[in-house]
C-alpha cells in the first residue's frame, strides 16, 4: 500500500518550484515557517517565487516547539481572516505539523481534540505544500501531525490520510544549515521510521472497511524502507560530522522522505511507543528517544524478525557470509554504532530517567495500542520493562537470553 503526496519534487534546487506548486493549488497562501528560517535568504527566495507566480501571501512564523495545542488553535484563528486556499509549510517537523493542523482547523469545525487518534478527519482539508528543512521527520509525506496537549500525559497525534501534503518539495540544500544536534536527532528518527516499518507485523487488511491509517508492513512500505536505510546508514554520521557535506545531506533528505512514505502506511512500533513516555518524563527530543531505544527493541524482537533484520544488514552493508541470524545481529550492532557515532546518550539513566520510573514507562507505552499492535512480537508490560531495564544500563546482552524474551 502507498499513501503519498500527489506530487513529490526531490533534488537540489527543487525549492524553486514552491511558487508554481502553490499557484497550481490556490491563489492565497498561508505560509507557515519556523521563526529562525523566516530570516534566511532561501526563505525570502521562496517568497519571491510565490509573488512571481501571482500568489498572495500571509506569513505565520510563530511556531512554538512541541506544538502546544493552544498555540495551534491561536495560529489557525490568526489565519482565518486571510481565508487562505493553500498552506505552504516550510521548516522542520514542527513547522510542517503546524501547517497540517492549521489546514485542518481552517477546514473542519470543532476543537483539535476532536481529531486525535486515527481516521477522524471527516473531509479533505486545505491543500498543503510541504517544504522540509530537516531530514527528518518525513512529515512532508506522512498522514500525521503531533501536538502537546496539557490535558494529556503524553504527546498526541492526529493521523489521517487527509493530512498528507498535496505536494512535497524536498531540496536537500535547505537542510545544510541544520545544526549537528538537530541533524542527529531528526536523522536517527528517519532511520527508525525505516527500521520499524520494515520490522512491523504484517496484518491482513479488511478491504471492505475503511483501512486503518497504519496497516503494518506491506510490499510498498518495505521497498521504501529498505532503500531509505541504504541511503542513510553511512550518511547520517557524515552529515552530523560535517553539515556542509552535500552528498550526505542529499542522501539523508532522500532517505527521510522514503522513511515518511514507508511509515505512512507501514507504521512504526515499540521504539516510538517507548519514546512517548520517556520524552514526557525526561524532556528529551523525540529522535533522541526513538534512536536510543531502537537497538534494544530490535534485539528483543530478533527471534521473530530475523529475516527482515538480515535484509536490513544487506541495506546497511554489514551482511556477513555466515548465517541469517548473524546478519540480523550485525544489523542491530550497526544501528547501535550509528547511534554512538552521532553522539546519542548511551543509557536511559544518562538522560535522567530513574529506575523507579521504568514500570510506569512500560505501562504508559503498553497503552499506546496503535503502535504496540504493530510490533511483530507479543507485547506485555513485562516485555517492555525488560527492554527498558537493558537500555537503562546500556547493556543489550541482557536481551540476548531468548528464554526470557517472551
Ligand atoms: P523542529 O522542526 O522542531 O526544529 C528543531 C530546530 O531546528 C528549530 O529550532 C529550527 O529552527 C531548527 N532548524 C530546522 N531546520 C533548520 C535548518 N535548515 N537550519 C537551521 N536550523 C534549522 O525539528 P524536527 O526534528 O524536524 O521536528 C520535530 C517535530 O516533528 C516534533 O514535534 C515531532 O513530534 C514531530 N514529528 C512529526 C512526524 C510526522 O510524521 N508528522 C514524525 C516524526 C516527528
Amino acid at each position: 500500500m502507498l499513501r503519498a503526496p500527489a506530487a513529490v519534487y526531490y533534488g537540489q534546487g527543487a525549492r524553486a518550484s514552491i511558487g508554481t506548486a502553490a499557484a497550481s493549488l490556490g491563489r492565497r497562501a498561508l505560509v507557515v515557517v519556523d521563526p529562525f528560517l523566516a530570516k534566511t535568504p532561501e526563505f525570502r527566495e521562496a517568497l519571491s517565487g510565490l509573488d512571481g507566480a501571482g500568489v498572495a501571501v500571509q506569513i505565520f512564523s510563530g511556531v512554538v516547539p512541541e506544538l502546544p495545542t493552544d498555540s495551534v488553535t491561536a495560529a489557525a484563528e490568526s489565519a482565518r481572516g486571510f481565508a487562505p486556499d493553500v498552506v505552504v509549510a516550510y521548516g522542520g517537523g514542527s513547522a510542517l505539523d503546524l501547517g497540517k493542523l492549521i489546514a485542518l482547523l481552517l477546514s473542519c469545525d470543532g476543537p483539535l481534540s476532536d481529531y486525535y487518534g486515527e481516521n477522524r478527519v471527516p473531509h479533505p482539508v486545505l491543500p498543503i505544500v510541504a517544504v522540509p528543512t530537516t531530514a527528518g521527520t518525513g512529515s512532508e509525506a506522512t498522514p500525521v501531525a503531533v501536538v502537546s496537549d496539557p490535558d494529556r500525559e503524553l504527546k498526541v497525534g492526529v493521523s489521517d490520510p487527509a493530512l498528507i501534503p498535496r505536494v512535497a518539495i524536498v531540496d536537500p540544500d535547505l537542510t545544510i544549515g541544520a545544526p549537528p544536534s538537530v541533524t542527529a536527532y531528526s536523522g536517527i528518527d528517519a532511520i527508525v521510521h525505516c527500521a520499524e516499518s520494515y520490522t512491523a507485523g504484517k496484518r491482513r487488511p479488511d478491504w471492505e472497511t475503511r483501512l486503518p491509517v497504519f496497516v503494518g508492513r506491506n510490499r510498498m512500505s518495505s521497498l521504501l524502507a529498505l532503500e531509505g536505510l541504504a541511503a542513510m546508514g553511512d550518511a547520517l554520521p557524515l552529515a552530523v560530522a560535517d553539515g556542509s557535506n552535500v552528498e550526505a545531506r542529499g542522501r539523508m533528505a532522500w532517505g527521510s522522505l522514503l522513511g515518511g512514505m514507508a511509515f505512512g502506511s507501514g507504521g512504526t512500533h515499540l521504539s516510538h511507543a517507548l519514546q512517548y513516555p520517556i520524552g514526557a518524563l525526561t524532556h528529551t527530543p523525540h529522535g533522541m528517544g526513538t534512536g536510543m531505544m531502537l537497538p534494544y527493541v530490535l534485539q528483543a524482537c530478533i527471534e521473530t524478525t530475523t529475516d527482515r533484520l538480515a535484509q536490513i544488514a544487506g541495506a546497511l552493508g554489514v551482511a556477513t557470509d555466515r548465517s541469517e541470524r548473524d546478519d540480523a545481529q550485525a544489523a542491530i550492532d550497526r544501528l547501535d554504532e550509528i547511534g554512538i557515532a552521532i553522539g546519542l546518550p548511551r543509557t536511559l539513566a544518562e538522560i535522567g530517567l530513574t529506575r523507579q520510573q521504568i514500570p510506569r514507562v512500560a505501562e504508559l507505552a503498553a497503552g499506546v495500542t496503535r503502535l504496540v499492535a504493530l510490533a511483530d512480537h507479543e507485547v506485555t508490560p513485562a516485555f517492555l520493562e525488560r527492554i527498558l531495564d537493558a537500555a537503562f544500563v546500556g547493556d543489550r546482552s541482557r536481551l540476548t537470553d531468548t528464554s526470557t524474551n517472551g
